[in-house]
């Protein structure tokens, strides 16, 4: 997709210049385009920044969405692995995308569909689809001009999605297209030059650095790349990432943006920033830590888990706590590795037994699985707050039978499919044989029945729920009054009651599995009620909190929309000022 990307970003600067008008022949405001795209090396932000500035804008009073655009011949990302990709973000519609929607998602506060995120694949299947329709008249069909208009028309569709609960139409559409690995290892001169010979000039350069930018460095990269002092913006390391759309501000991006694609805004509107702000400066106050131990597979990449550990940090943060999350492999908790590899295995217990609550989270594959049902056996007996999260409540259902109702060869039949006791078994739309597209994806459904479940007070005593899917197997119903006898329950189904969505164990802190995944749509503002419970549980906050009927207590709230309902929140507003200086 790289060497056609000049022609169509020229496209998109020719599209900026054209009005388009409604057919009453009312006048439509244009759709603002932003690029942002990067030359230098991966992982060093570029989707951060790319959500950040969408925030800012947002911020600002404008309907916001993004798009990105990834090279590979993927249909979607469905079949990645986590060991190489991170992890798979599900949309409400079911798609499979790059965790880059997950931020944006989460930064913005929206939610976009699988068409937000285009593949080469995607692309290519949708022009091989007109062509075998004879959509094109017998012409050669060929990357120029075919593949070109076809991610061009992509986008410019897809941009006019709404995103927000309000349903109103986008102005702005953030796109991020990333590269090939061989313009990542180019310096940032070169990879403007490159973008210069693609015919198209940046309006803004953002560098990454440890400490703020020298103004002599700044001055070097404005000379270097033909731009303005100003057009060359630093984002240093910052504590944490609420700063970053701070930071940009203070940089005076929002004015940069507001006259150079005409923008129409107050200037003034700063109230969302304002709470990005006090999420910020919470961040970095907050003394107390509370550990979880993240008992998964693919803990050496953290970014499998990147929206587990995101809706994490939203909980701690609205309860004032530090996460300390503590990365187990499940595989080192296993009895065979203490001979192999005693130190991994001691350590691994160790750091189990200390954290404060004990997280399994979503998986396939039968590697590790025998020591998560370690670790969740523990957490179950020694009363440690637990949440397992899609295959994670598989299993503590799987540990419940063998522990509890003794059926010792109890299992999923994901891992072993001739068990005497099948607790989980195959989903009845499950496609044998075929990879990618076959699982219960996206938004669905979970009625909460039982009056007196932890999880329906967590959500705000809500008589349903919606929340993401992806997965293939489910706990068999047929077993269903065995566990619930035992203390046991099944507190939420599907529609139609077939499904179990939620458990929860009697007489224990907090024992809980969701068989969708609530880390997708938690946001930093809104943390997600199961994790939220997780982290309550595990420092040692959660009856408060019910009894409270479900209210954080002033210390642990946001101000509201004013931004001054806490003394807090006056200190806030003067560093706010401090930190605006530029831009007003
Ligand atoms: N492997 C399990 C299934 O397919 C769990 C999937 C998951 O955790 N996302 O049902």
């Amino acid at each position: 997709m790289l060497p056609v990307s000049g022609r169509i970003l020229r496209n998109f600067q020719r599209l900026r210049l054209t009005r388009c008008s409604r057919a009453q022949g009312e006048t439509k405001r244009q759709m603002k385009y932003i690029l942002v795209t990067g030359g230098v090396i991966s992982g060093i932000g570029k989707g951060i920044i790319a959500s950040s500035i969408g925030t800012i804008l947002k911020s600002c009073g404008l309907h916001v969405t993004s798009i990105k655009i990834d090279p590979y011949i993927n249909i979607d990302a469905g079949t990645f692995s986590p060991y190489e990709h991170g992890e798979v973000f599900v949309l409400d519609d079911g798609g499979e995308v790059d965790l880059d929607l997950g931020n944006y998602e989460r930064f913005l506060d929206i939610r976009l569909t699988r068409d937000n995120n285009i593949t080469t694949g995607k692309i290519y299947q949708s022009v091989i689809n007109k062509e075998r329709k004879g959509d094109y008249l017998g012409k050669t069909v060929q990357v120029v001009p075919h593949i070109t208009d076809a991610i061009q028309e992509w986008v410019v569709r897809q941009a006019l999605i709404p995103v927000d609960n309000d349903g109103v139409e986008p102005e702005v559409c953030v796109i991020e297209p990333s590269t090939t690995g061989e313009q990542k290892t180019k310096p940032t001169q070169n990879s403007v030059r490159e973008l210069r010979g693609l015919g198209l000039s940046p309006d803004l350069i953002v560098c990454r650095c440890t400490t703020p930018m020298e103004k002599s460095v700044k001055e070097k990269i404005s000379m270097f790349c033909h731009v303005e002092p100003e057009q060359v913006i630093c984002v240093y390391d910052v504590c944490s990432l609420y700063r970053v759309p701070l930071l940009l501000e203070a940089e005076g991006v929002v004015g940069y943006f507001k006259e150079r694609l005409n923008l129409q805004f107050e200037a003034n509107s700063r109230r969302l920033l304002n709470k990005w702000k006090e999420m910020a400066d919470r961040y970095d106050r907050t003394l107390e830590t509370c550990s979880i131990a993240l008992v998964g597979k693919y803990t050496k990449l953290s970014d499998s888990y990147a929206s587990v550990i995101k809706a994490l940090e939203h909980a701690a943060l609205a309860i004032n706590q530090k996460l300390e999350v503590k990365y187990i492999d499940s595989a080192d908790l296993e009895p065979c590795r203490q001979l192999d590899e005693p130190v991994k295995y001691h350590e691994a217990w160790q750091n189990l037994c200390s954290a404060n609550g004990v997280l399994v989270p979503g998986g396939f594959g039968f590697r590790g699985t025998e020591g998560k049902i370690l670790a969740i056996a523990w957490a179950r007996r020694q009363k440690k707050p637990f949440l397992g999260v899609c295959l994670g409540m598989q299993l503590a259902v799987v540990e419940f039978a063998r522990n509890a109702l003794n059926w010792s060869d109890a299992n999923s039949t994901e891992f072993n499919p001739n068990t005497k006791y099948p607790v989980v078994i195959d989903m009845p739309e499950h496609n044998p044989g075929e990879m990618g597209g076959t699982m219960r994806l996206g938004k669905r459904k979970t009625i909460l029945k039982e009056k007196n479940s932890v999880l329906r007070r967590l959500y705000k005593d809500c008589d349903y729920i919606e929340e993401r899917h992806r997965h293939r197997y489910e706990v068999n119903p047929e077993m269903r009054s065995n566990f619930e006898e035992k203390g046991f329950r099944f507190v939420g189904q599907d529609v139609e009651g077939e499904r179990m969505e939620i458990i929860e164990l009697d007489e224990h802190p907090y024992f809980v599995g969701v068989q969708y995944h609530p880390e997708f749509t938690s946001r930093p503002m809104k943390p997600s009620p199961p994790y939220l419970g997780l982290m309550l549980a595990a420092s040692g906050k959660l009856q408060r909190y019910l009894e409270k009927g479900c209210r954080l207590s002033p210390r642990d709230t946001y101000s509201d929309q004013s931004g001054s309902s806490s003394p807090d929140s006056e200190i806030v507003d003067l560093k706010l000022s401090a930190i605006l200086t530029q831009e007003s």
